[in-house]
């Protein structure tokens, strides 16, 4: 049995959402015999508020988030390597204040994350009502790509089909094939600017038969020229921690990658799988 990959996408309680001190997701992740981890907390600036979603509930405190996790990658020195990321929630009205945010600060990897569509959070039924299904899956995509086309300071996109987890019906018709066309626009995008994707298995994890993205989308991404993914099981509770690791291992493996990349102070590196 090979080495799991590292993990590169947690939270922690520094993100809104959840309540996982940040030393139980370490020594669950020293337990899975992971040597490397990244946590990357919640920035998602101007989230709609709604009744569960008080005002900056996804406004990282950056400063006591990094004096937590500088003291425990200290600590655990010996038995894990720790580094210091970022999911940073894109949106077109924000390019600016997430720039100067990445310029300011001395993160090792930026996730960037579509958590919105047209200012709507996905996740409730209000961003779908009276919409056509598949074209708001479509304008998900298109909205995706119109950010990465201004916004440049991240390293890895973060799950490319995210939308889909909360499509009311659960889009059964979902497929690499049904967006082409916009799907290859975004992973040509990324080749170009040298990003990667992050092969996220919280799905995968939880049941379902293919990470975010899923193995077309990855398979098409290596064909264009795209060789930088990270592992992210998109874990907020320990339990989650490499999910379904091995499995996505298999499922890269078989898209063609060779390798899966860790990064420090935004520097990727390459490790075989
Ligand atoms: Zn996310
Ligand atoms: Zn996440």
């Amino acid at each position: 049995m090979y080495k799991l990959p590292a993990d590169y996408h947690m939270h922690s309680n520094h993100s809104g959402d959840s309540d996982t001190p940040m030393k139980d997701m370490i020594e669950s992740a020293i337990k899975r015999g992971l040597s490397e981890i990244c946590f990357t907390e919640h920035m998602d600036l101007d989230f709609p508020v709604t009744k569960e979603v008080p005002e900056g509930l996804f406004t990282l405190d950056i400063p006591s988030y990094k004096r937590d996790l500088f003291s425990y990658k200290e600590e655990y020195k010996d038995k894990i390597t720790i580094k210091y990321g970022i999911e940073l929630g894109l949106q077109m009205q924000i390019t600016g204040v997430n720039s100067d945010l990445i310029r300011e600060n001395d993160f090792d990897f930026v996730i960037g994350s579509i958590h919105l569509l047209d200012k709507k959070d996905p996740f409730y039924p209000e961003a779908w009502e009276g919409r056509d299904e598949k074209e708001v899956i479509k304008r998900y995509f298109e909205s995706t790509l119109e950010n990465i086309q201004v916004f440049n300071d991240f390293d890895c996109l973060g799950h490319l089909d995210y939308i889909v987890r909360y499509a009311p019906s659960g889009a059964p018709y979902y497929s690499y094939n049904m967006y082409k066309e916009i799907i290859d626009e975004i992973l040509v995008t990324l080749v170009k600017n040298g990003k990667g994707l992050d092969l996220n298995t919280k799905a995968l994890f939880r049941g379902s038969k293919e990470p975010n993205p899923p193995a077309d989308v990855l398979k098409r991404f290596y064909e264009l020229g795209g060789r930088i993914i990270t592992f992210g099981a998109d874990a907020h509770t320990p339990e989650g921690i490499a999910g379904s690791f091995d499995k996505a291992c298999e499922i890269a493996m078989n898209c063609g990658f060779t390798e899966y990349y860790t990064f420090d102070k935004r520097v990727p590196s390459a490790i075989r799988l």
